[in-house]
Formats: structure tokens, sequence, C-alpha cells
């Protein structure tokens, strides 16, 4: 039994599973590519508006060369942050269906059918 499913390996799904962490709750979190896979396809030398104090997650500083970090240093960064929390990902695990039965969500992946209390959507814009 899962407490909360988390769709999405992005930024704010890695926030949200070091909350859930910190909550002792059960957790799984799923991406369909690899960790950060919306950073991981930008163009290879990208640079972030955003300054790294505003990207930084879970209380794990985020220093860059510049200001304003580069895609390499973000991958980096966040790779650095799952290791530090030492957070479960099922990565090139899609999430391809949902449905609510009673107070559960069953939810089928491309590999398992899975059952959670909650889920949480950080899928992004797309
Ligand atoms: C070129 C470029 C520059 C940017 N610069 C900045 C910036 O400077 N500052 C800023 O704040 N934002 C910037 N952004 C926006 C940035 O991408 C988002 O702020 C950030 O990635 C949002 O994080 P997120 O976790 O919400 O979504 P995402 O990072 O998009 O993560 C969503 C994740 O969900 C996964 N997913 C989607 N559907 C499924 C599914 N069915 N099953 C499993 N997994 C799934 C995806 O693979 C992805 O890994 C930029 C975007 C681009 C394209």
């Amino acid at each position: 039994m899962i407490d909360v499913i988390i769709i999405g390996a992005g930024p704010i799904g890695l926030a949200c599973a070091i909350e859930a962490k910190k909550k002792g709750l059960k957790y799984m979190v799923f991406d369909k590519g690899v960790l950060v896979n919306s950073l991981y396809n930008y163009p290879l030398n990208m640079t972030f508006f955003s300054t790294s104090d505003k990207l930084e997650i879970g209380d794990v500083p985020f220093i860059s060369h510049n200001s304003k970090p580069t895609r390499a240093e973000a991958l980096e960064y966040y790779r650095r942050v799952t290791t530090h929390w030492k957070l479960k990902l099922n990565l090139y695990e899609s999430v391809e269906n949902i449905k609510k039965e009673k107070d559960q969500f069953k939810v089928k992946t491309n590999n398992v059918t899975y059952k959670s209390d909650n889920i949480v959507f950080a899928t992004g814009f797309l």
C-alpha cells in the first residue's frame, strides 16, 4: 500500500517526494524518462533565466559558476539532491491510466498497476 504516488521526477516532483519522505509517508515517484527529463531535453548550451538560489529544493545549496546556472549544472544539482535525500525513483516508467475505486487510486504504468491513497501530478507543462 502506497500513501502517495508522484507523477513526474522534475524539480516539483522531487520537492514533493522530499516532503513525503520528511513526513514518513510511503511514496513512489514515476517518470516516463530520466531524472529531470524536461531539463535533460533542454538545448545543450541553455542557461536558466532564474538565479540558482531560486531553483534550490530540499535545503540543498545550488552553487553555480555564474548567477544563472547552465543546463549541465542543473542536471548535476538535481542528481545531488536525489542522492542527498536518498529518493527512490521509478524512471522510464510512464503513468498511462488512473482510476478511482472507493477511497483509492489504481495507477497503471507501462509496467505494473499500483494502488495509492493519494496522487500528485507534477507533470509540468506538457
Ligand atoms: C529552455 C527553457 C528554459 C527554462 N528556464 C527556466 C528558468 O530559468 N526558471 C524556471 O523556473 N523555469 C524555467 N523553465 C521552465 C522549467 O522547465 C520549469 O520551471 C520546470 O522544469 C518545472 O518543473 P516541473 O517539475 O513542474 O515540470 P518538469 O520539469 O517539466 O517535470 C515534469 C516531469 O513529468 C514527467 N512526466 C510527464 N508525464 C508523465 C507521465 N504520464 N508518466 C510519468 N512521467 C511523466 C516528465 O518526463 C518530466 O520529467 C524553462 C523551460 C525551458 C524549456
